[in-house]
């Protein structure tokens, strides 16, 4: 059975050519250095989340790099609070059916609070700027993820926080029912076109402009032939 993640889901809809590269075709190992951003962040999770269980860095630990401690003492100050039915760095794995195979939707939600008939998840971020494409690719992880936990429990909406840490700022996005169905309509189309069954399986291609952003800042730009 098919695992599919937000990562897949978002790289899938930016460009399914993307989604081809990386799934199909298996290039993305090429891609797996991280960048001293990528590991901050890590960071940051790593502090919040044992924060959450009590488990307490030695300051020093934590003042080592201004970027860290500046994220850190943020969340100190503003998300500080023991909330019931709270979860920080939740795991899934939901099933689900459609007319062409069964697969999982599979994700971690940094912190996820189940209330009566709403949820509210939180995102912390950690970089020190937004671009065009870290917003589309946040917002289009967050829509699977709200998919995902409307599966788990019935609720009327999702409350969604994107939290930058290090800029300061919180964004918040709502997700109806209406917004869900939108969302499964999305998963479904991009399960059907990327069923490994079909094995004439070609990605749509993307309406391919030159100069386009995605292709511009697109790991794949050196050697795609869907670039122009
Ligand atoms: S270079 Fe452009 S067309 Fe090719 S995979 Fe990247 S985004 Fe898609």
């Amino acid at each position: 059975m098919r695992i599919i993640s937000a990562s897949s889901y978002s790289d899938y809809i930016l460009c399914p050519l993307i989604y081809s590269y990386k799934y199909i075709e298996n290039y993305q190992d090429i891609f797996s250095v991280k960048s001293e951003e990528i590991k901050k962040g890590d960071l940051i999770h790593k502090l919040i989340y044992n924060y959450s269980r009590d488990i307490i860095y030695p300051e020093s630990y934590i003042n080592e790099d201004i970027d860290v401690k500046n994220a850190f003492n943020y969340y100190l100050e503003k998300y500080d609070e023991k909330l019931p039915n709270t979860f920080n760095e939740y795991s899934f794995n939901v099933g689900i059916n459609t007319e062409f195979e069964k697969v999982i939707l599979n994700g971690r939600i940094d912190q996820i609070t189940f209330n009566d008939k709403n949820i509210t998840i939180i995102d912390w971020k950690s970089t020190n700027r937004k671009t065009k494409i870290s917003l589309l690719t946040n917002k289009l992880q967050m829509d699977f993820y709200s998919y995902a936990v409307s599966k788990i429990k019935d609720i009327d909406f999702i409350n969604i926080k994107l939290v930058y840490l290090n800029l300061q700022q919180e964004e918040n996005i709502l997700i109806d029912k209406d917004k869900l169905f939108e969302i499964e309509k999305n998963i479904f189309d991009m399960i059907k076109n990327t069923n490994p069954d079909i094995t004439n399986y070609v990605p749509k291609p993307l309406e391919l402009v030159k100069g386009k952003y995605i292709c511009e800042v697109c790991n794949f730009y050196n050697f795609c032939q869907g670039y122009i």
